[in-house]
């Protein structure tokens, strides 16, 4: 096979050697041709023209300048110390810094002489300047070819700089791997896609990533690499799922019988809106059809998810089937008994929990009564995965918070019955589209975007901590009207005894501004024993207690409806999911609800947009797609393990348009050749094939 070649050591390469072959191994985990082909740069200077010291912006990026040194001097001492040159054209002057090498550079720089300048220009103390430019003297005589593109950087390592591979190393390198191999490099995509979505070729591609002739040709060679890897991750995901309907048989949920339509007509205390209508319509259509469903709610907090997933229990009960409901702590699956037990009423339905906490006796009966068909619905925590728990039939899986439980969590559940239960997992951390097609591109989505009636949407502001007192005024006219006060503080793990101390502070001063007798405080963080954290809990929605002060412990699911104001402390310190999951704690009654977010006078320019973004709306997923534009795919909740969103090229905050083009390609391109049959298709079949061997696919669903 020609790309037998693309497999060859990294340290045959003419200029590598063993010892260079180990470094780029241990650093960049090259180890092979392919790899380096694949190693692209990070960015590209642009040396396709030189500018002038007037047009300079911070906005630019890596920039070269052609300029004559007029003056240099050693400033500072030991760490401050530093080589300032005035670098001057006819337009203007700029400073070069350098901090480090400064004698070396100090030898070469004679005021005087041309040079050419690249780095990226920055404002400091008012003037612009480049610290640690490239320099190459100027000569007019020779006309540099070579020198007129784009020039690519790659990132390296100290390591690799000292045996000669810096960026411009690592550039020789491919060049000398490009000429050996770049014919041989073989098409993935066929011949009809490359037509109809005007892609170049992966030679072409691969060649200019490297060494791009011109900006246009750049542009063309990352939409195709970036087009194949998006579509290569589309095509993995939906012939999974493919595959998956294919495979598993599902539980048929035909009879919509007495459990469902006792609770519909008798038990169920509101309307439901729409959106519940409509996912209810949709998860029905979907367990008919005789294969598994895998399937993402997800929904705003609030926006009633807990009663859609008990109604399709009920519904797999009026068919003969046992369900559960798993969540990821001890409190929520304590809420969701209580609550589902509530809408239910007594003597209804057999319904059960089993967490950590669950007594041995207790354990014993509920798994003989589960195992014997007694039981109908089991609530609970990772508890329910163990092997001991076994079901008489389990027709339906509810995960509530998807992103704490595991694949393989998720694996063993299926498990628990012949045929696999329907699974339905729950989120209220709402997915940017681009990260929902991707990490959960196998599983089919159904939203609900609309709060129930009624709800008053919660007002948030902005105060500074100078304003305390207002804050404080408003906490007494609330609580005289009944209602009851969350406040949280942040608890992060780098800074915890500072934080600690905060929250000390905090504690303190609202014990002196609400005394006891007339206010009664709850206080949990995690330093508390589980019992007391539950009492303490346990009080607050009694509604014993007015104010509870807490750190992040309550971010998921607590549910006091009438708690109607939120204030969060050291708000700029928080993610924006995270303040939007807390807001999400108040609002769930019928009164007006109130968040207040508390911050210091400094804030950082991301700090302030995810706080006027607070401020401004309470649409859960417009707040996730500014949350992924501020911090990049790999840092959104629940993604940090994921392998799918390595991606080389791809971003999934910016290549939205792109994604979608790759999937709905690949779903045409499956639904006119589900096997990849056809002859047009051979080279996905083939590469799909040798790819899918490597690659550690489950991490994806
Ligand atoms: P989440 O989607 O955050 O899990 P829940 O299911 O906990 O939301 O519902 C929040 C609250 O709204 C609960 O008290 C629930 O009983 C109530 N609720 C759910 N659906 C409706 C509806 N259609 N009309 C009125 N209240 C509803
Ligand atoms: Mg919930």
């Amino acid at each position: 096979m020609t790309e037998q070649i693309l497999k060859t050591p990294i340290e045959y390469l003419k200029g590598i050697g063993s010892q260079r072959a180990e470094i780029l191994k241990k650093d960049l985990e090259i180890f092979t041709y392919d790899d380096l082909l694949n190693y692209y740069p990070f960015r590209y200077i642009d040396r396709t023209r030189f500018y002038k010291i007037r047009e300079l912006s911070p906005d630019l990026p890596s920039v070269q300048i052609l300029g004559r040194i007029i003056s240099k001097e050693v400033l500072g001492e030991k760490h401050t110390k530093r080589l300032v040159a005035r670098f001057k054209d006819d337009t203007g002057s700029i400073e070069l810094v350098w901090f480090q090498s400064i004698r070396w550079i100090d030898k070469i720089i004679q005021p005087g002489s041309v040079f050419i300048a690249f780095g990226k220009p920055v404002i400091f103390n008012g003037h612009f300047s480049i610290s640690h430019p490239e320099l190459e003297p100027y000569q007019p005589n020779i006309e540099n070819k070579g020198n007129l593109t784009l020039q690519p950087v790659y990132s390296s390592t100290e390591k690799l700089k000292q045996f000669n591979l810096d960026s411009k190393g690592i550039q020789r390198a491919l060049a000398v791997l490009i000429d050996q191999v770049i014919r041989q490099i073989k098409e993935t995509l066929p011949e009809y896609l490359l037509k109809s979505h005007k892609l170049i070729s992966l030679q072409k591609a691969l060649y200019n990533i490297h060494f791009p002739e011109n900006s246009q040709i750049l542009k063309d060679a990352e939409i195709r690499l970036k087009f194949d890897e998006l579509f290569f991750i589309q095509l993995k995901l939906l012939r999974t799922k493919l595959l998956r309907t294919q495979k598993f048989k599902g539980a048929v949920f035909n009879n919509v019988g007495d459990n469902f339509n006792t609770f519909y007509s008798e038990k169920l205390p509101f309307k439901l809106t729409d959106a519940q209508k409509r996912v209810i319509k949709e998860i029905r259509q979907d367990t008919q059809r005789g294969v598994q469903m895998n399937r993402l709610l997800q929904g705003d907090v609030g926006s009633g998810k807990t009663v859609v997933a008990l109604m399709i229990m009920l519904l797999a009960i009026d068919n003969g089937y046992q369900a559960c409901i798993m969540a990821p702590t001890e409190i929520l699956a304590q809420q969701h008994y209580l609550s589902i037990k509530s809408l239910l009423g007594d003597d209804f339905i057999n319904l059960e929990i089993l967490t950590g906490s669950t007594l041995k006796k207790a354990r014993v009966s509920l798994h003989q009564r589960l195992e014997n068909g007694e039981l109908d619905i089991l609530v609970g925590t990772h508890a329910l995965i163990e092997d001991v728990v076994k079901f008489k039939n389990l027709g339906l899986v509810v995960i509530d918070e998807q992103h704490r439980f595991g694949v393989e969590q998720r694996a063993k559940l299926w498990r628990k019955n012949v045929i696999p239960p329907h699974v339905l997992v729950m989120t209220a951390t709402p997915i940017p589209r681009t990260l929902a097609m991707t990490l959960y591109g196998d599983l089919d989505v159904s939203i609900i975007n609309e709060l129930p009636a009624g709800r008053k949407p919660i007002k948030t502001v902005h105060l500074f901590h100078s304003q305390r007192l207002r804050m404080f005024g408003f906490m007494r006219e609330e609580i005289a009207k009944g209602r009851q006060i969350y406040i949280v503080y942040p608890l992060i793990k780098e800074s915890e005894k500072l934080d600690l101390l905060y929250l000390e502070a905090g504690i303190e001063s609202i014990n002196d501004e609400f005394p006891m007798p007339e206010y009664q405080i709850s206080i949990v963080h995690g330093k508390l024993a589980a019992k007391d954290k539950a009492s303490e809990m346990q009080r607050f929605v009694k509604g014993e207690t007015q104010i509870m002060v807490a750190t992040t412990v309550i971010e998921v699911g607590v549910n006091v409806p009438n708690a109607s104001v939120m204030i969060i402390e050291n708000a700029e310190r928080f993610g924006l999911s995270q303040l939007h999951q807390l807001r999400g704690r108040v609002g769930r009654g019928a009164e007006q609800s109130f968040c207040i977010l508390m911050s210091g006078n400094k804030l950082s320019s991301d700090a302030r947009t995810r706080l006027e973004t607070m401020v401004r709306t309470i649409d859960g997923f417009e707040i996730a797609e500014i949350d992924l534009q501020l911090r990049g795919p790999g840092n959104i909740e629940g993604t940090r393990q994921s392998g799918v969103l390595d991606l080389k090229l791809a971003d999934l905050s910016i290549d939205q348009k792109l994604l979608a083009e790759a999937r709905e390609t690949v779903i045409k391109v499956l639904e006119d050749d589900p096997e990849l049959k056809n002859e047009s298709n051979l080279l996905l079949r083939q590469y799909f094939e040798q790819k899918s061997a490597g690659i550690s696919w489950d991490k994806i669903s």
